[in-house]
Order: structure tokens, then C-alpha cells, then sequence
């Protein structure tokens, strides 16, 4: 069976220089999703290969694909693509769930252009006959940085998604309901770093769904949008629902039937099957990204910034001897067991978010700065996630340079004085016991 989607897409440009929203609608042979869409923006319009990554040349391009609005789990990921300020290229990262408020605003794809003389926080919102509606509030860096010292009891990215719900919340309120909508945020190491990521926590009827957060983290997506365009927060979402395709792939009913004439299985139950890892793994007793790599990976895993490739078996066993019997311990008791799963805003069975209070525990953030920074338990692991997640910085990337900076001191190539410490570093695999993880 072949579906059609529409042969039409819409592109809003955001003008961060003139606060205006510029809509263009294009062939989709033009831009058959928001990776070529960026492509055509970086080639051949705005040809941001001439200019430092820093140049508002660099447009930040985000968006999903033809087939979002339809009932189809995971093509609702928002995609970003521009030329990374962190490695120079061309470079794609995603954000789960985050393009569905966007397909209600009756947007395609959204660029980032221009630079804003003051930080710049937007709002966009669509309506059911497909009309957006902008608006736009500068603020000073002066009141930014305050908002991220904190605002009403959250800090840094988290304050700021706060006080843009609180500035906005009413365009998207119905009567006594909201509609769809979202924030991304950056936080305040986007504002001085290459390696700034940008945050989106799920809004459920109206109140923000406290640790279920979606990061594009790798590629400094979030200093580009603040560094290039001065732009720190966008809204998005709307009423919008007008999509349609040959076969009516947004009632799940016909979408069961093209799986089951496909593949003699239901759409749900195909995707819960292929998704195992996510959801739930009974061969390992585990769930998700962390649970199920932690289960698995045995002496190969990674620690103490990769030294621990340079060590015997027998000390690589003993390594993940406290993984098994406490890290990944703690985290099946914690969440597996209770089964503290959520979704990233799609209405998906794998329900792959894995949470513990307000902590989201990926694989990645978790084991750069979990083992790989010596931390092997999960009350520290937190504490450093969240606070590198507070600031905005790509937790996978800072996990790296943290590992790196506690090796050069264990090493004695750096002093703990020249970088501010006060406290002795416990970075010997050799040595290590569990209490050096705080
Ligand atoms: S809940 Fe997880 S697996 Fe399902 S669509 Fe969202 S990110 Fe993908």
C-alpha cells in the first residue's frame, strides 16, 4: 500500500532582528522533511558554509517530516539541523515528542533567522483554517541572567521555560482548557559556551510535567540559537489538525489495517515488539536506554574518562561488579520496578521515558557522568545531571569534560587550585569504592 502525503509544506521564518514571522509555502519535492529543508536554507539560500558558525547566516532549522499528524508513534521527533558552533559541520539533533505542538501550529519547518538586539523570546500559535499568529518579547540580559539565578523556584533553563509559560500560557488557553502547546528553552551555558543544548519539558493540559524533559543536546543547537540569533525561548502550539493523506493514517484503526495486511500484526503491537529495549526487556529484567545497556554491557563498560579500555578483565569485572550490584540496582528498584515510565508527549506504547522524581535517566547523561566521571551511584549521578541540566549544557558532552578535567587532576596535570576546587578527586579505578561517587 503507498500513502501519499500532502505535496505541500509550510516554512515559518522567524525573523530575530525584526521580531516577525514570515510564512512560505513550498513543494515538498523542494524539502521533503526538515533535514533537506535546512539543507536548502544552509546551501543554497542563506549558504552559511561562507560564515562563522556564530553568524546569524547560521540559521537554526527545526522541524518534522510529511508524516506527522498522522497516528504513527516517533514521527513526532523534532528535528534541528544547522551548521554546529561545536564542530563547524552540518549536524542534526533531535528532541522526542516536541514536533507534535508544532504540527498543531500548522508549521512544517521553522528557521531561526536574523539577531535580535536584545535576547529575544517568541511565541508562535496556529489556528484550525491553518492562519498563525506570532508575538514577541525582548528582555535584557540583565533580567535573563536573573531568571536563571531563579524564578519561582526553578533555575536556569527550567526558570526560564517558566517565565515564558507565564508570559504566554494565556494564547494558548481555550475557555477552561489548553490546547497543544511547548516551550524550548536554552539555558544560561548556551549563553556562553559551544556546547549549550535546548530543553523541552512536556506541557500536559496546561501544567508542565515535572522530569519528563526532552533535550536536542548534542552539536550546541542551544548557543547557536542564543549566540547567532539571540533568540533564548520559543512557544509553539495550536489547534491545527487539517492535515489529510491518501489513506486516513490519522485514525488507528486504518493504520492497523495497513499492518496487519503488511507485516499480519497491529500497528501497537509491532511497535511494542520492535521497541522492547525502550519499554520493557524481560530477558534482562530491565527498561530503557539505561537499563538495558547497563545490563548488558558487563566488563565493556566505559570508566574513569575511557581508562577503563587500559585495564585487565578481571578489574573491568570489577568495575561493573558495581554497576550490577548497585547503580543499575538502585535504578530497577527505583523505576523499573514501580514502573515510573512516560512517554516524551507522543501518545506512544513504548512510554520510554524512565523516571525517578525529577530525574529522566537516559544511558548517555547517566554514564558520562556516571561511571565514565567515577560515579557509580545513582543519588550522585543526579545531583550532577540535574545541575548540568539546570545550566543547559549537553550533559553528554560535559560528562566527557568533566571525565577528562578529574583525570588531568588525578594525574597531576592540572591543580585542583587552578580550576577552583576545594576537594581531593577519588579518580583511580584501582582504589575506587562506591562513597567516592559524591
Ligand atoms: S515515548 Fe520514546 S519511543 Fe515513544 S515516540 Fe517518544 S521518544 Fe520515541
Amino acid at each position: 500500500m503507498r500513502i501519499t502525503p500532502p505535496q505541500a509544506c509550510k516554512a515559518a521564518y522567524l525573523n530575530a532582528s525584526e521580531h516577525k514571522l514570515r510564512i512560505e509555502e513550498l513543494p515538498l519535492e523542494e524539502a521533503l522533511g526538515p533535514v533537506s529543508f535546512a539543507l536548502l536554507c544552509h546551501r543554497d539560500r542563506y549558504k552559511s558554509f561562507e560564515v562563522e558558525p556564530y553568524n546569524e547566516r547560521n540559521v537554526l532549522c527545526f522541524g518534522a517530516g510529511p508524516l506527522a499528524g498522522a497516528r504513527l508513534y516517533g514521527y513526532h521527533r523534532l528535528i534541528f539541523a544547522a551548521r554546529s558552533p561545536l564542530w563547524n559541520g552540518f549536524f542534526i539533533s533531535s528532541m522526542g515528542g516536541a514536533a507534535l505542538p508544532l504540527y498543531h501550529a500548522g508549521v512544517d519547518y521553522v528557521a531561526v533567522e536574523g539577531k535580535s538586539e536584545d535576547y529575544l523570546i517568541a511565541a508562535l500559535k496556529g489556528a484550525e483554517d491553518g492562519s498563525i499568529e506570532s508575538r514577541f518579547q525582548a528582555i535584557n540580559e540583565q533580567d535573563l541572567m536573573d531568571i536563571f539565578q531563579g524564578y519561582k523556584n526553578e533555575r536556569g533553563g527550567y526558570a526560564l521555560q517558566q517565565y515564558t509559560y507565564d508570559q504566554f500560557n494565556e494564547l494558548y488557553r481555550d475557555e477552561e482548557r489548553y490546547i497543544d502547546f511547548r516551550i524550548i528553552t536554552v539555558g544560561p551555558a548556551a549563553l556562553n559556551t559551544n556546547f549549550g543544548s535546548i530543553c523541552s519539558t512536556v506541557i500536559r493540559n496546561g501544567t508542565f510535567r515535572v522530569g519528563v524533559d526532552d533535550w536536542a543536546g548534542r552539536g550546541g543547537m542551544g548557543s547557536l540559537i542564543a549566540q547567532a540569533h539571540r533568540t533564548v525561548a520559543i512557544a509553539y502550539g495550536g489547534t491545527y489538525a487539517g492535515k489529510t493523506f491518501t489513506e486516513n493514517i490519522k485514525d488507528i484503526k486504518v493504520v492497523n489495517k495497513i499492518f496487519e495486511e503488511e507485516f499480519n500484526e497491529k500497528y501497537t503491537d509491532y511497535v511494542i515488539r520492535s521497541g522492547t529495549k525502550y519499554r520493557y526487556d524481560p530477558h534482562v529484567k530491565s527498561a530503557g536506554t539505561f537499563g538495558v545497556n547497563m545490563s548488558v554491557l558487563g566488563e565493556w563498560l566505559l570508566s574513569f574518562n575511557w581508562q577503563s579500555v587500559n585495564l585487565s578483565e578481571s578489574e573491568r569485572k570489577a568495575l561493573y561488579a558495581l554497576v550490577k550490584d548497585h547503580y543499575l540496582k538502585q535504578f530497577n528498584e527505583e523505576i523499573v520496578e514501580p514502573r515510573t515510565f512516560a512517554t516524551c508527549g507522543e501518545p506512544c506504547p513504548l512510554t520510554c521515558k524512565k523516571i525517578y522524581h525529577e530525574h529522566k535517566k537516559d544511558y548517555e547523561p547517566y554514564e558520562a557522568l556516571g561511571p565514565n566521571s567515577g560515579i557509580f551511584d545513582q543519588r550522585a549521578a543526579e545531583k550532577a545531571v540535574k545541575e548540568v541540566e539546570v545550566m543547559g549544557f549537553d550533559a553528554i558532552e560535559f560528562g566527557n569534560v568533566s571525565s577528562w578535567v578529574l583525570e588531568c587532576i588525578h594525574k597531576g596535570l592540572l591543580r585542583k587550585e587552578e580550576i577552583g576546587l576545594k576537594d581531593d578527586v577519588a579518580f583511580d579505578p584501582q582504589t575506587y569504592k562506591i562513597e567516592f561517587s559524591h
